[in-house]
């Protein structure tokens, strides 16, 4: 039986790790060539080795998704490639530095800590440059792509939980991922008459290189955990099968939708 994504191919930003890694997978497991696009190429090596023993085509591309010809560069390596481009997943990201890195221990103890007196807006940009101004661009090199190939498409941003749960401390994380959850749903209206949807997926806490230091730390996986109705972590496995969902004819009528895969943290 054909896979779901059987002769399509996908462009995953930040698709050498965790999640975008995962994606690109579960994709090539449902018939889909990958391009991934990642900082550091060689740390995909493990995934493009998981794509080809299913025999689907990887290819990576060195990309920093916080420039614009970086962008515009992976968007057309994927069409030359593979001669198209009908999935994009927007998973390059970096955390709230500051809280990840320890530089402050200010969450471990209670989470209070304030972003606006104690942290510089160095971090800030950096974090709006990659997760918001970086996401915006992916779509936009991608989107302008699809159009010109013509056979639509489904643009999928990774956003977080933290879109809607203000999280002290992490101001630039919070911001940055509501922001997504906006620029998903303009996009959605703007490129509805190209047929190109446009969703997000906000997930909760995921066990990846991203939360190893909070998975880490005893204070706050129990404070996770505490807040998750489903008592444990996701595995990025599990965000793969949203996306699968969202780049499939599954979601034919999905569009400018956020969907939360996050053992239950909201209750809405
Ligand atoms: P991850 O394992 O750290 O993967 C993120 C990948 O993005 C890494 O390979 C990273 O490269 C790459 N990257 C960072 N900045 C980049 C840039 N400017 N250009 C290109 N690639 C870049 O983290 P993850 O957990 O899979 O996170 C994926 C996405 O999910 C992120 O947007 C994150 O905010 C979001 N998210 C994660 C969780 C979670 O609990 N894990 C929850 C909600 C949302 P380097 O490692 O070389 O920096």
């Amino acid at each position: 039986m054909a896979g779901a994504l059987e002769g399509k191919a996908a462009l995953i930003t930040g698709g050498a790790s965790g999640i975008g890694a995962a994606c690109a997978v579960r994709f090539a497991q449902e018939g889909a060539d990958v391009l991934l696009a990642d900082l550091l190429p060689h740390r995909a090596a493990d995934t493009v080795s998981a794509v080809e023993a299913l025999g689907k085509r990887a290819m990576v591309v060195e990309c920093d998704t916080s420039t614009e010809a970086a962008n515009d560069a992976a968007a057309q390596a994927c069409a030359d490639e593979f001669g198209r481009l009908d999935v994009v997943v927007a998973a390059a990201g970096i955390s709230n530095a500051e809280y990840v890195s320890g530089e402050t221990t200010d969450l471990g103890d209670d989470r209070t800590a304030s972003f606006i007196t104690n942290q510089n807006v160095e971090h800030w940009e950096k974090v709006m440059a990659v997760n918001l101004t970086g996401v915006m661009m992916t779509d936009r090199s991608c989107a302008r792509k699809m159009i010109e190939l013509g056979n639509g498409g489904s643009i999928i941003n990774i956003a977080s939980i933290m879109a809607k749960f203000p999280q002290p401390g992490a101001a630039n994380y919070c911001v940055s991922k509501a922001g997504v959850w906006m620029l998903t749903k303009v996009l959605a209206q703007e490129l509805v008459q190209d047929g190109i949807r446009v969703n997000a997926i906000g997930p909760g806490f995921i066990e990846t290189p991203m939360t190893a230091a909070i998975s880490g730390n005893e204070e706050l996986n129990q404070w996770v955990l505490s807040l998750t109705p489903m008592r444990r972590f996701g595995q990025p496995e599990e965000i793969a099968k949203v996306a699968l969902f969202l780049a499939s004819e599954e979601a034919s009528y999905v569009t400018g939708e956020i969907i939360h895969p996050d053992g239950g943290w909201f209750t809405e």
